[in-house]
C-alpha cells in the first residue's frame, strides 16, 4: 500500500526531476535491506488523494514519478494509481524485486511504465538467502524475461554487499541467468554500493563497512567480460 511521498528526488529516476512514492510490504527479506521498516505493511503517512493533489500542483515542474518500496507491485491498486499519474502527464519509473511478474506484465502491456529498475540480488542458487519463498527465483526469472520483451527501457541492478558477494563468479552467474531468461543481451546492469546504516535489516550478515569502490570496479570488469551486457553502470 502507499506509504509516503518524497517531493523531489534528483537520483531516483536519473536525468529526470522526480517525486518518489514509497509503498510498504515486501515478501523478500534481504539482509542488506535499508528500508527494512517497509518490509511489513505500514499505516500510510500520506493518502493517494494528497499525492495526486501534489502532483497536479507540480505539473510542468516535475517530470517523473519514481515508485519504490517495499515491493510496489504487491499493492493491488497500483494500476489505478499509475493510470491517475499518467493522466497528469508524468513519466513513471518503477523499482521492483521482480517478485510479482503477473502484475508487472499487465502494467507493461498497458504502457503504464517508462523505465523499470529491477534487482537481481545474486545468482539463482543463492536466492534462498534473500527470500523465504523457494519460488521467488522463478518469479524473478519470469520478470527478467518480461522486461526484455515488453519494457520500453530497463536496467537490472545488484547491490554489492561485502559479506554476501564474496566471489566474482556469483555476479557472473547472475548475468548468465539473466541472459538466458531474457534470450538476449541485457541492456544495462547497475552495480551499487552497499552502505551500512541504522535502518539495515542485518548489518552483521551484510557488513559493517561500505563496499570499497575498487571492489565495484573489479566486478564491473567481470560483468563486461561476459559480453552479455550492453552497458555496465557503477553507483558509488
Ligand atoms: S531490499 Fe527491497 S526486495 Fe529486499 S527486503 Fe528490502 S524492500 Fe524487499
Amino acid at each position: 500500500m502507499i506509504y509516503d511521498l518524497l517531493p523531489l528526488s534528483l537520483i531516483d529516476d536519473p536525468g529526470h526531476l522526480a517525486a518518489t512514492i514509497f509503498t510498504s510490504g515486501c515478501r523478500l527479506r534481504c539482509p542488506f535491506c535499508h528500508n527494512a521498516a517497509l518490509q511489513k505493511k505500514q499505516p500510510p503517512r500520506t493518502s493517494v488523494a494528497a499525492i495526486l493533489r501534489f502532483l497536479r500542483e507540480r505539473q510542468g515542474v516535475l517530470e517523473s514519478v519514481a515508485i519504490t518500496g517495499g515491493e510496489p507491485l504487491l499493492w493491488p491498486d497500483m494500476e489505478s494509481f499509475m493510470r491517475s499519474v499518467r493522466a497528469l502527464g508524468y513519466r513513471i519509473k518503477l523499482d521492483t524485486s521482480g517478485d510479482v511478474p503477473d502484475r508487472l506484465e499487465r502494467l507493461l502491456r498497458l504502457g503504464l511504465i517508462d523505465y523499470v529498475a529491477m534487482d537481481v540480488k545474486d545468482e539463482k542458487a543463492r536466492y534462498g538467502l534473500y527470500a523465504p519463498d523457494s519460488k521467488t527465483a522463478e518469479r524473478v526469472h519470469r520478470s527478467m524475461a518480461l522486461l526484455a520483451s515488453l519494457a520500453p527501457a530497463y536496467e537490472l541492478r545488484t547491490t554489492v554487499v561485502p559479506n554476501l558477494h564474496l566471489q566474482d563468479e556469483q555476479i557472473v552467474r547472475a548475468v548468465y541467468w539473466a541472459y538466458r531468461a531474457a534470450g538476449a543481451s541485457i541492456d544495462r546492469w547497475a552495480l551499487q554500493v552497499y552502505r551500512p546504516s541504522p535502518g539495515v535489516m542485518d548489518v552483521d550478515r551484510s557488513g559493517h563497512a561500505a563496499t570499497p569502490p575498487p571492489r565495484l570496479r573489479e566486478l564491473a570488469r567481470a560483468v563486461e567480460e561476459t559480453g552479455l551486457v550492453k552497458e555496465v553502470v557503477l553507483r558509488v
